[in-house]
This record gives C-alpha cells, structure tokens and sequence, in this order.
C-alpha cells in the first residue's frame, strides 16, 4: 500500500488543499494530512481548530488520514512509514521554496521522494493567506471555502476586530 504524506499548515484548509488530496488519491492508496504547529506563521487557527476543520472537509473521502505532527518531516515520514512527501506547485512562485525543501529532505533521508502536483487551474492562485485577506476586508469565500470553513473564518475574524 503505497502511503503519501501532504504536510502544510492549513490555516484554514481551502478548495486548492482539497483539490491536491483529491488528485493524491489517484497516486497513492492513502494519503495522511499532516498539520503542522508551525507558530513561526502565526497561525489564524490553533493546531486543535485547524486539524478539526481539515477532518471536517476530508470527512466524505475515505483512504485520508488527519494528524498532527512536530519536528523534522521526514523523520516523520519514516517513523510513519510512508513512500513520499506530496507537495502542491501553484505557481512558480512556488518553485524555489519547494525545491529547497525537497533537496534538504533528500539530503536529510536520502529514500523519501517528494511529488508535486499541480492544482486545478482555478485553484493555483489561491492561498489560505490571500483567503483570509479577502475575509479580512468582506469578500465572498463561497468560491474558495467550504461553507463551515468560511463561516469559521468570518467568526474568527469579526472576534478579532475591535
Ligand atoms: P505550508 O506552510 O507548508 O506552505 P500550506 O497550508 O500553505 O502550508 O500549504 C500546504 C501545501 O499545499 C503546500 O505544498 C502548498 O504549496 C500547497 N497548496 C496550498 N494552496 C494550494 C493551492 N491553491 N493549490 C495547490 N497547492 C496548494
């Protein structure tokens, strides 16, 4: 059973996140959502809330897991014993973070690959951080969001605003 881990922050999960597991699916026989802290971000959701919602969009496809992990990727990946990190490539903007990753994990474990796929074109412009802009100033998330996840968003954010 091949096993691949799509790793990321979430903060909140969106229709191009989504859109990634979907196609994985095709790849890989399970594929396990891996939310990480990172507070270096500053993330909008704490870890708790951001691995609920993704549980909450992922809840009709089954073959995804949804966990939370700390500390170096891959150790993560061969403590779990998966085949491949899965990365998403929107634009190529992207490109140069992504291949410094992947370089240093193979470099960190030289047996754990990293594959990259790409979105629906209508997702590769989207961002949780250029969602939570859109939400920041009163733009309609229907396009991006799924329903629960923006009403999340909008609540979070009103309670932010003085
Ligand atoms: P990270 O902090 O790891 O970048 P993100 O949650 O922002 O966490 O992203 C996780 C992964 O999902 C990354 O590989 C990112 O490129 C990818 N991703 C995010 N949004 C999209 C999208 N709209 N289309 C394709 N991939 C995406």
């Amino acid at each position: 059973m091949k096993i691949g881990i799509y790793p990321g922050t979430f903060d909140p999960i969106t229709h191009g996140h989504t859109d990634i597991i979907t196609r994985s699916l095709r790849v890989f026989d399970k594929v396990v959502v891996a939310v990480a802290p990172n507070p270096s971000k500053h993330p909008l959701f704490n870890l708790a809330e951001r691995l609920e919602m993704v549980k909450l969009v992922m809840s009709d496809l089954g073959q995804v897991e949804v966990t939370a992990f700390e500390g170096l990727l891959v150790d993560y990946v061969e403590r779990s014993g998966a085949h491949a990190i899965i990365r998403g490539l929107r634009a190529i903007s992207d490109f140069e973070h992504e291949f410094q990753m992947a370089l240093i994990n193979r470099r960190l474990a030289k047996q754990v690959e990293t594959v990259f796929l790409m979105p629906s074109e209508e997702y590769s412009y989207l961002s949780s951080t250029i969602i939570k802009d859109v939400a920041n100033h009163g733009g309609a998330l229907t396009d991006f969001l799924h329903p629960e996840i923006a009403r999340r968003l909008k609540e979070r954010i009103r309670s932010l605003k003085p």
